[in-house]
């Protein structure tokens, strides 16, 4: 353990301050990916962005590693001997619901803001999860539920307060530091800490949505995808090919199988929901169906905190799905040892790709369809034989679209870089990172600097 660092010094400083000898430092330490268990110097939980700028200087001062942390969803937050600025303690919310936008501070989790401007009758749309920080999710992109009727996260970033390396407090958009505020709608954590963000809301007062379970066969994973396609775009979906787990409302024949189980979320005219619906469960006799009018909080079910799996996931864009590849995909999911395996399919289009692809720092505008590739497995020991897995997978079914969403990769090397980011974009980041941080302290993230020409 370092010796750079003095705790009852940092005491004096910060209220929130866990060091590893404190009893809530193991769990303080925790990422939710089950394979990260990295020993910080300190964790502190900072109230504002004065405290922030003071961590930035202490990191400056120990040349101790920085992690930025917001909801602790990525294995980048957590660092082995140095300092993680903790961002969880911030949740202020401020709604201007006649104006329809929000002031959110990072530390809050999508539900937790999504649950507050919803009793407005508004919502911007962040993932899947609502446990999910919406400081990491915004500054990668942010793909929902909501993608193809509102577009991504970041098309509803009106401005951000942000601490850089210099311990500058800036308040940025798109008349103040404007390459800045472009390089943070998709660029990551790279440029400094963002303590608050300004959320353009949109309406939303009822969903229809839920889980729809149906038999997976190429003829049904095409279909699905195809209907995914031509549905209105008030409709997003994410279908999950995978091994069902015990869910007690599936008939026990088909635990342990392939199943899709998808997640269907329309938010348009009520009236016209089952309307809509319909296409899917013509696909086939669903093998579950709890699709229903509901609260647009309801597609976020509480999750288990506890919960970290072991897991090796891949992210990939596909331009098709026809029923050759899920036959591949079909084929590869029943050859991997681990407990699940997954292959989670999101058509895109609609209102994330009328953004022009250079407007913000992410690029992938005309993807057709996102695809994970995942495994979920039990034995760390194992992990190696599950990335080759992944990795032949993902090499089997690769189409003419190489580009990969830069929040659900876990390795950064230049290979992943260039996947995320086409060459125009990753060196205008490069060069707004050079101007703000020059130093590379912010490093904890799919780091653009690693490679830099
Ligand atoms: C179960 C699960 C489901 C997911 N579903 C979706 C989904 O549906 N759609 C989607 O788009 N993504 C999804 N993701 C990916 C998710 O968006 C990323 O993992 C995201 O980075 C998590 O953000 P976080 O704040 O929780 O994580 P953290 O680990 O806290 O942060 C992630 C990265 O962002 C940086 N960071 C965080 N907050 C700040 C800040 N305020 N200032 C500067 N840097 C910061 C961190 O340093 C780190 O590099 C999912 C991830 C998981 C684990």
């Amino acid at each position: 353990m370092t010796t750079k660092l003095s705790i009852p010094k940092i005491r004096k400083t910060f209220k929130h301050v866990i060091a590893p000898d404190d009893a809530a430092y193991d769990k303080a330490r925790t990422v939710l990916p089950g394979d990260i268990d990295r020993r910080p110097a300190v964790i502190i939980k900072v109230t504002n962005a004065d405290d922030v700028a003071q961590v930035i200087a202490l990191a400056k001062e120990t040349g101790l590693p920085l992690a930025v942390r917001s909801g602790g969803h990525s294995a980048h937050s957590v660092v082995e001997d140095g300092i993680v600025l903790d961002l969880s303690l911030m949740k202020n919310i401020e709604i201007d619901a006649k104006e329809k936008t929000v002031w959110a501070e990072a530390g809050l989790t999508a539900i937790e803001l999504t649950s507050a401007t919803l009793e407005h009758g508004l919502a911007v749309g962040f993932g899947d999860t609502g446990s999910v920080g919406i400081g990491g999710i915004t500054l990668g992109g942010g793909v929902g539920y909501l993608v193809r009727k509102h577009g991504l996260t970041i098309d509803h970033v009106l401005a951000a307060e942000i601490v850089t390396a210099d311990g500058n407090i800036l308040q940025i958009d798109q008349a103040n530091h404007a390459d800045l505020f472009w390089a943070i709608r998709g660029g990551g954590g790279n440029f400094g800490v963002v303590t608050k963000f300004k959320f353009q809301l949109q309406d939303m007062t009822q969903a229809y949505g839920g889980m729809l379970c149906l038999p997976a066969t190429p003829e049904t994973i095409a279909s699905f995808v195809s209907e995914a396609d031509s549905a209105p775009e008030t409709l997003s979906t994410i279908a999950n090919v995978m091994t069902a787990p015990p869910m007690p409302f599936l008939a026990e024949e088909y635990h342990g199988k392939i199943i899709i189980l998808a997640m269907l979320c329309y938010t348009g005219d009520l009236a016209d929901a089952e309307k809509v619906i319909q296409p899917f469960r013509n696909i086939a006799a669903p093998l579950a169906d709890m699709l229903h009018p509901m609260s647009y909080a309801e597609m976020f079910p509480p999750d288990n905190p506890d919960y970290h799996p072991l897991a090796v996931s891949m992210n990939m864009h596909l331009d098709r799905v026809d029923e050759s590849v899920a036959q591949t995909m079909l084929t590869h999911l029943g050859g991997s040892t681990g407990m699940m395996a997954v292959t989670q399919l999101r058509v895109l289009g609609g209102a994330m790709a009328r953004v022009p692809a250079d407007a913000t720092a992410y690029a992938h505008r005309q993807s057709k369809i996102m695809a994970n590739l995942a495994v979920i497995y039990q034995d760390l020991n194992e992990k190696p034989k599950h990335e080759q897995w992944a990795n032949e997978y993902k090499k089997t079914i690769t189409q003419s679209d190489k580009g990969e969403y830069v929040n659900f990769i876990n390795t950064v090397g230049e290979k992943e870089l260039e996947a995320a980011y086409p060459a125009s974009t990753l060196g205008r980041l490069r060069q707004v990172k050079a101007q703000y941080d020059p130093t590379n302290l912010f490093k904890m993230n799919q780091n653009i600097s690693l490679y830099l020409k």
